[in-house]
């Protein structure tokens, strides 16, 4: 049981590490005026191009506009909760 409870404190660290470092990473891409890195590279578009976009679009309430930057956007949604509650609901599983 203490262990489980160390597991989940454990992945809300890295979860919120994690977040930091997106947000610093688009933060510094953002100073240095680049947007993709991989279309940077590249210069094809990847999955997650206009994902920030819609989602800025969104939270403006602009919900035509969002879905044409990113028709997915609302996905990272259902993935990311999904993702949380799974994983909580497999420890609780196993113990
Ligand atoms: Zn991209």
């Amino acid at each position: 049981m203490e262990q489980t409870e160390k597991m989940v404190e454990k992945q809300k660290k890295e979860g919120i590490a994690s977040i930091i470092a997106v947000i610093l990473l688009y933060g510094a891409f953002k100073l240095l005026g680049f947007g993709c890195p991989i279309k940077l590279v590249t210069g094809i578009s990847c999955a997650g191009c206009g994902m920030t976009r819609a989602w800025e679009a969104m939270f403006h309430f602009h919900i035509e506009e969002a879905f044409y930057y990113h028709p997915l956007f609302f996905y990272l949604l259902f993935l990311e909760h999904g993702g949380y509650f799974v994983t909580n609901y497999i420890l609780r599983c196993i113990n």
